[in-house]
């Protein structure tokens, strides 16, 4: 009698966790959101969200358009980009998501048809539903050809005789723009608030991957090489110390938009957070899809 209730009791467990396993693995419902940035350590900016969908059973793809060959002060060509590229890599990791890296060199990236169809090939190959890029206003030329890019790749992947070896979609995805500072030709204008508070110091660990970058090519190019502590757990949290402050500071700039979206307490108590706004070359972003393509908002 004691077996047939162990039995039982089992398969209950069984039929149970299969039925929560369903929630956030079936195909049907799980996202794949493809996040792109010029350059190894840009997709990141957007790197709290991307460990957030990770984190329910969503598919996630960062991709760098550049290899990163030309940011550094002592290295350079293909030492360099086989050095980002594998920090890349670490990076994604940490959050459980695949880091691509395309070949074009840093620093010379061009809004070419060759490069818009290489980007309609990577949103069609990878299904996306979700696009995250720059927008196409930033002080690097880097940032605002892969802006333009992206841009220039909507609605032409849903087109059959465009990029013809790579099935179409069906579907314009929805396309987002990760936040900036720029003011011109017009300011950043998020719909999207994301609380990052409980994966913020993944986003950290993310960065820290970037070794070259993080503790070698950005403080030297901005004259503060001497800063950089020498010990791993040293340069860790001086990292968080240098980094943080940017998602809390845009938890606070849209401060009336996370009470809109979380709640009067909830949204008061967010510490850090990224923002996102929607382009109108993709699918629109309505009060429907907004709940399925960011389901943070509960
Ligand atoms: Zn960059």
């Amino acid at each position: 009698m004691k077996s047939i209730t162990t039995v039982v009791m089992v398969l209950l467990l069984t039929v149970f966790s299969n039925l929560l396993n369903a929630q956030t693995t079936n195909p049907e419902k799980q996202l794949r959101i493809l996040i792109i940035g010029a350059h190894p350590d840009d997709p990141e900016k957007a790197g709290g969200t991307a460990a957030k969908f990770v984190n329910m059973g969503h598919k996630v793809r960062l991709v760098a358009l550049t290899n990163g060959d030309a940011g550094h002060q002592t290295m350079g060509g293909g030492a360099l980009a086989r050095r980002r590229i594998a920090e890349a890599k670490k990076a994604g990791e940490t959050i459980g998501a695949e880091y691509i890296v395309l070949e074009n060199h840093d620093g010379e990236l061009m809004p070419t048809l060759e490069n818009r169809r290489k980007v309609i090939r990577l949103i069609r190959e990878f299904k996306a539903d979700l696009i995250i890029a720059p927008r196409p206003n930033d002080y690097h030329p880097d940032h605002r050809y892969t802006g333009i890019l992206v841009q220039d790749a909507a609605y032409m992947v849903t087109v059959p005789n465009i990029v013809p070896e790579v099935p179409h979609l069906q579907k314009n995805p929805v396309f987002m723009y990760v936040n900036d500072r720029f003011q011109k030709p017009n300011p950043f204008e998020p719909v999207v608030v994301v609380a990052i508070d409980d994966v913020i110091e993944k986003k950290i660990d993310m960065y820290a991957c970037h070794e070259s970058q993080m503790f070698e090519w950005l403080p030297y190019n901005r004259g503060g090489l001497d800063e950089v502590p020498d010990t791993p757990a040293e340069r860790r949290a001086w990292l968080a110390a240098s980094r943080k402050p940017a998602s809390a500071g845009i938890a606070d700039k849209y401060r009336n938009k996370l009470i809109e979206l979380y709640g009067k307490e909830k949204g008061s108590r967010v510490k850090y957070a990224e923002a996102f706004e929607n382009s109108e070359y993709g699918s629109p972003l309505t009060e429907e899809n907004i709940k399925t393509l960011f389901p943070f908002f509960d």
